[in-house]
């Protein structure tokens, strides 16, 4: 079938690959609608590697998706052929350890699509199991649909917050996780959101979204926004979601004492925060990995109209031109979210 295969670093094509699928008892049949461009399948575009994970042969990229069901594996009862669907992307060991205890996203067997050596589905189908395949709400587009794999970080962030109705939580980062971030961190009761980036019109996108603060911080100070918003006493939750180095170090500064901190994008390199400042001020540390368990409810919000996430889709292209697409996306304006690419 055609796909967008990386070759290698630097090297995309569009061509005829050979996946052998099976449909197994377990499994449905799904031709693929809507595939977004993640900042993973770039950096694998640009980099060849993300950190452990090295493209040592041709893979397809893809990973953030919706499409349609075509066909059933003899003991699928939860869905049926023609239901519009989103995927799960990773697929755990069903009987392992970590996928007993519930982190299934933490399974080191985990088989994530485009993540080497797994193929994406930047292609025109993919057999996967019932399991990790959830049916959309029907005012849900494929679209929206193919935003719930990056929704679904964030409400794992959101969880992993424990946010309580009225918190204030800063942002740190107005990138697609950041953004998501927030639209969660709001529907889970957050009655405020700081956000803070340096792109501008970032900025005032995701302060059409809802109660947020936008700081641009080339030329404002958040901690004296946060001050000024919260009687000096500090935000409740900070989410890094930069995964800059200097910005993740500076995550218990604008914390409350006894805050929480998640932190949610991942640095390249290591991060230099103060221990002895987390330490005064009891601060609550989380990290997430992915997410696990929250497909069901990120749809709930989005087919109650709790969650929209249509403003952060901002350009579409079509299969054939997805090399073009991943090199607009190597040198996205700061006007773009996210783009897409659309399979059908
Ligand atoms: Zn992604």
């Amino acid at each position: 079938m055609e796909a967008l295969v990386l070759e290698k670093k630097d090297v995309l094509s569009l061509r005829d690959i050979k996946l052998d699928e099976k449909l197994g008892p377990h499994d449905v049949r799904i031709d693929l609608h809507t595939v977004g461009v993640c900042g993973s399948d770039v950096h694998y575009y640009t980099h060849g590697a993300i950190g452990p994970f090295i493209v040592r042969e041709p893979m397809v990229l893809g990973h953030e998706a919706s499409g349609t069901v075509t066909e059933l594996g003899s003991e699928v009862e939860n869905l049926k052929v023609g239901d519009r669907v989103c995927m799960e992307p990773g697929i755990p060991d069903p009987n392992s350890r970590a996928t007993r205890l519930g982190i299934y996203n933490l399974d080191p067997a985990v088989r994530f699509w485009a993540t080497p050596p797994v193929h994406g589905v930047l292609r025109p189908s993919v057999v996967h199991p019932a399991a990790f395949t959830f049916k959309l709400p029907d005012n849900i587009s494929y679209a929206e649909g193919a935003m719930v794999e990056p929704l679904a970080v964030g409400m794992h962030a959101a969880n992993k917050a424990q946010i309580k109705p009225g918190d204030v939580a800063v942002v740190m980062g107005a990138g697609p996780i950041g953004m998501v971030t927030a639209l969660a961190a709001l529907a889970g009761g957050c009655s405020q959101i700081i956000m803070t980036d340096v792109q501008q019109p970032k900025l005032e996108l995701a302060a059409k979204l809802g109660p947020i603060r936008p700081v641009n911080v080339a030329k404002e100070n958040v901690l004296e926004v946060v001050n000024e918003l919260t009687d000096n006493w500090g935000a409740d939750l900070v989410f890094e979601c930069s995964g800059n180095e200097r910005a993740a170090a500076g995550v218990f500064a604008p914390l409350r004492p006894g805050g929480t901190v998640v932190f949610v994008g991942i640095p390249l390199e290591p991060v230099a925060y103060r221990v002895a400042e987390a330490q005064v001020k009891e601060a609550r540390v989380e990290n997430i990995f992915r997410y696990a368990h929250v497909y069901p409810r990120a749809l709930a919000l989005m087919g109650s109209g709790k969650i929209d996430v249509k403003p952060l889709i901002t350009d579409t292209f079509a299969f054939k031109d997805s090399v073009e697409a991943f090199d607009y996306c190597v040198n996205m304006p700061p006007t773009s979210v996210k783009a897409q690419i659309k399979l059908a």
